[in-house]
């Protein structure tokens, strides 16, 4: 048996002692490196101007040589106006990119000693600027589709109220009937756990013998034609080959696509090896994420989880230094955070990502 690919040593590329042995210096050119590929030019963010502008030491900016204009190495970047040094941004980044089933908040902010509201931005602008680079090429070859139920309450067991033996005794002299009722959960209740329990509806690319290669979700309020329709216009190439469970909703794929069901009351796959597996391990290891590890996901802000699980799900077989620069890089090229700018002084992002609306 080979080895497994995180247990080898190609893997440990980079670690946070490397990170932890940096000066400042070195991580202010780390992000030079990583946001203009080396650390002797800069492009200006005014007139976009490549060459050595004049550096102002004492402020880590620099002068344009041609429009003038001041700007630093995370100006229009999701760090814009940053507190944190950059020392400890890379070590928080570290910690974030090299959790197999990502970080909360709170763990992060006992790590690195910041506090709570600071590791959540963080977070969170990360996310933004993964959810924002997102590849939107559309989907070819072998394509498992599925939607799964996340958020609000975990749906409990069903389970019948035990009757104590006198009862029944009773109910039997009185000539009445002995079944125990299934105690049952009234309308409001029902409403109240339904409320933030959203759709999460994953598309995603497989290659046979790699498993799921490219991942990409959305949210919806119900697995219905409306996204299955979302799906087929903006996920996927004609003509690919669609796997599904047995869903009504995805019956329109036929006209569009090879589709191919799997039955799930009977079977996880048909005997000739059709199935949607690749869409159930995400929905395994968003589910652990959910429970293990973020502990609630808030309507608003699910998408941003799932989109990272979806970034952490493509990038699993990358070494930990490549997942780190491409976060970093990805975070210094969206431009300023259009979600998080300014969250301590309240501003929110109004709306939940729903799929009709925003995407
Ligand atoms: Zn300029």
């Amino acid at each position: 048996m080979s080895q497994h690919w995180l247990l080898s040593s190609a893997v440990r590329d980079l670690s946070i002692m490397d990170i932890a042995d940096m000066s400042e210096e070195d991580a202010f050119k780390f992000f030079c490196e990583v946001r203009w590929g080396n650390q002797t030019t800069q492009s200006c963010l005014s007139c976009g101007a490549i060459d050595q502008h004049f550096f102002r030491a004492s402020r880590r900016q620099w002068r344009c040589k041609h429009c003038d204009a001041y700007f630093s190495v995370t100006t229009k970047t999701v760090w814009a106006d940053r507190k944190l040094s950059f020392k400890k941004l890379l070590l928080m980044l570290f910690v974030f990119t090299s959790s197999p089933n990502g970080i909360s908040a709170s763990s992060l902010s006992r790590k690195l000693g910041v506090a709570y509201k600071t590791a959540w931005i963080f977070c969170h602008k990360l996310r933004e600027a993964l959810m924002r680079t997102e590849d939107k090429a559309l989907m070819s070859g072998e394509v498992h589709v599925d939607g799964g139920h996340f958020g609000g309450k975990p749906r409990s067991g069903q389970f019948r109220n035990k009757a104590k033996p006198e009862a029944i005794a009773e109910k039997i002299k009185l000539g009445k009937s002995q079944g125990a009722k299934r105690s049952k959960i009234s309308r409001a209740n029902f409403e109240r756990k339904k409320r933030n329990r959203r759709i999460v509806m994953v598309v995603r690319q497989v290659t046979p013998g790699l498993g799921g290669v490219r991942t990409r979700c959305f949210l919806a309020k119900a697995e219905d034609d409306s996204a299955a329709r979302f799906i087929a216009q903006n996920y996927i190439e004609k003509g690919a080959l669609v796997r599904t469970d047995e869903c009504p909703a995805y019956s329109m794929f036929s006209s569009r696509f090879i589709h191919e069901t799997v039955e799930h009351s009977k079977e996880y796959s048909t005997i000739d090896g059709v199935n949607n597996n690749q869409a159930e391990s995400f929905f395994s290891r968003l589910r652990r994420s959910e429970y293990g590890t973020f502990h609630r996901m808030m309507a608003r802000y699910m998408l941003d989880y799932c989109n990272e699980m979806t970034w952490r799900e493509d990038h699993r077989r990358t070494t930990e230094g490549f997942r780190f620069t491409d976060a970093l890089r990805r975070s210094l090229i969206v431009g300023y955070s259009r979600w998080w700018r300014c969250y301590g002084e309240g501003v929110r992002r109004g709306s939940e990502l729903l799929f009709n609306e925003n995407k």
